[in-house]
């Protein structure tokens, strides 16, 4: 009898009370589960240099653990974490944009960051003995990170389960979630949370116009 391990529990990812990606796409899901969101409100986890070290050393030992790979050494300091926030805030705005289509300036959720396409990282690739090409991360401190994050998505995106990442349309709210629906249609991190209340609300005021 094959036992099923646990679920890997991502702890940003964890308080939104949602289901994690598959394996070690969970990495990606997690940063960008630092926000704060949901109700009650939780922290920014990535507001001070503690929580956000904290985070780090969680999430990479998770990482870890789902690749059987040692744990990175991802130390972070004051710039380091600046940079990371950005990454993160860069990482939702292009996936919000690419589910949702990008909001007009001044509607919630509008950005103020210019896309600029020019975020970069390291990595390496690598040829193992079974002629297999892999991706190493690279670099030190939050370049390592990034390099981590990025080489998941790019990972993911191969196989097709990148576009299966998704942030939630409710625009304060905006927790990442894996759409586990067969057609890839979810929008809503959760339809009883977000989905439900939203489309209430656009109901009603539709009613109000129409009165
Ligand atoms: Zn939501």
């Amino acid at each position: 009898m094959s036992v099923t391990p646990d679920p890997v529990l991502w702890l940003a990812t964890a308080r939104y009370d949602i289901a994690s990606a598959p394996g070690s796409l969970g990495l990606v899901q997690d940063l960008l589960n630092t926000i704060s969101a949901g109700a009650p409100r939780q922290p920014d986890l990535l507001d001070d240099l503690a929580s956000a070290t904290d985070w780090a050393h969680d999430a990479t030992a998770r990482w870890s653990t789902v690749t059987g790979r040692p744990a990175p050494d991802v130390a972070l300091d004051p710039a380091g974490l600046r940079t990371l926030r950005i990454v993160r805030d860069e990482l939702r705005d292009g996936i919000h944009a690419r589910v949702h289509g990008r909001p007009e300036s001044g509607q919630p959720g509008a950005s103020e960051r210019t896309p600029s396409g020019s975020r970069t990282a390291g990595a390496t690739l690598r040829l193992d003995q079974d002629g297999a090409v892999h991706l190493d991360p690279a670099g030190a401190g939050v370049d390592l990170l990034i390099s981590l994050v990025l080489a998941e998505l790019y990972e993911a995106h191969l196989t097709d389960l990148g576009r299966r990442i998704k942030t939630c349309r409710n625009p304060r709210c905006q927790v990442a979630f894996y759409d586990r629906s067969r057609n890839n249609s979810g929008v809503w991190h959760s339809v009883r949370v977000c989905g439900l209340p939203t489309n209430l609300r656009a109901h009603r005021a539709r009613q109000r116009q129409a009165d």
